[in-house]
């Protein structure tokens, strides 16, 4: 096996799966104003074309897999998915990212198709707030998820992007979470990704919220190894926290993921411009090393870093409506 390497010598071994851009939610970071346009039924990968993808990309080195969407459990056939992609034996690491509102249902068919992780993405803990950022007043369902998944004996990862107006009392809430909860916090930078909603001012650095849960919290640092997350276990505590600074503490040297649409679009960078449609090659039957030679010449087009890094963050602009198209 040869490994699947950019031209900055960055070894890709994690592939993010869009399996849908369908999504019930309205995530004010998420989704612009004037909304998204949907693909059609038929631009959609069938469940074999994305095997056939995944199992070229697991032939040159990829062992991580993350699921995602737009929503990935409005598919109907999520867990034979999962059941699919568990079956290819380079996958080691097959993981699911969530809006949570129809986890509790389907959560023990998941981890017994095979899935061992899911992050589970939840902004508020106060109901009121949490309808004001995603448009639904599922807070109780999405609860109830996390419980499940622990239940399951999920790996638990809980995804809360930092707005502005996340308060003292929200971010001790969340900690307090990961105290008494074996499962991660993780806190993103709120990134430029939904066209007008963005502005760099309503980005809140991680690191005031990191030093928020120091303030109350001994926190032991975790070795990091190729996560873009920095994490802590909270000493005392069952869980941990964890920082994904992507803006103020870009981890763009150590990338080490591709991503692919539901359509069969490779993106090599969430922020990036350019994609590279498989779709032709997948549908007219490409077998594996055809698809991995496309692949191979794509991932050389991988850019150094993304544009809002450093002086890019005073850029007014954010680039429109992608996050639930390619997946996050
Ligand atoms: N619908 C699922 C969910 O919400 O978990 C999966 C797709 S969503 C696009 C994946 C992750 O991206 C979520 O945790 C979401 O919070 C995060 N996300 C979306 N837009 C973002 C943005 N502009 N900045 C940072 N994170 C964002
Ligand atoms: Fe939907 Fe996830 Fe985007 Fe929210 S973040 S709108 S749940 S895809």
């Amino acid at each position: 096996m040869t490994q699947l390497k950019d031209s900055f010598g960055r070894e890709i071994t994690y592939l993010r799966l869009s399996v849908t851009d369908r999504c019930p939610f309205r995530c004010v970071y998420c989704v612009p104003s004037e909304g998204i346009k949907a693909l059609k039924r038929d631009a959609y990968l069938s469940p074999e074309e994305m095997e056939r993808f995944v199992r070229a990309m697991a032939g040159m080195g990829v062992w991580r897999l993350r699921l995602t969407g737009g929503e990935p459990l409005v598919r109907k056939d999520i867990v034979s998915l999962v059941e699919r992609f568990a079956a290819i034996s380079e996958i080691r690491d097959l993981a699911l990212t969530t809006n949570g509102q129809r986890l509790s249902n389907v959560v023990y068919d998941l981890k017994e198709a095979g899935l061992q992780r899911i992050n589970i993405s939840l902004d508020s803990l106060d109901p009121k707030r949490f309808q004001e950022i995603t448009g639904s007043d599922s807070f109780f369902k999405v609860w109830s998820g996390i419980i499940r998944s622990l239940e399951a004996g999920l790996k638990v990862k809980i995804n809360v992007v930092a707005l502005q107006g996340i308060s003292k009392e929200e971010i001790d809430g969340f900690a307090r979470l990961a105290f008494q909860y074996s499962l991660e916090v993780r806190f993103i930078e709120f990134m430029p990704l939904c066209g007008s909603a963005w502005k760099p001012e309503m980005v809140v650095p991680i690191d005031e919220i990191r030093s928020r849960i120091a303030q109350g919290y001994k926190m032991a640092p975790l070795s990091r190894g190729t996560e873009v997350a920095e994490s802590y276990d909270l000493v005392g505590g069952k869980g941990r926290v964890g920082f994904i600074a992507s803006m103020t503490e870009p981890f763009c040297s150590k990338c080490s993921r591709i991503r692919m649409s539901a359509d069969g679009k490779i993106q090599l960078c969430l922020f990036s411009n350019i994609q590279y449609d498989l779709r032709p090659s997948l549908q007219k039957g490409a077998g594996l090393e055809e698809i991995q030679e496309a692949i191979r010449r794509m991932v050389l087009k991988k850019e150094a870093e993304h544009p809002y890094t450093g002086e890019g963050m005073k850029r007014r602009e954010a680039a429109h409506g992608m996050m639930q198209a390619i997946g996050g």
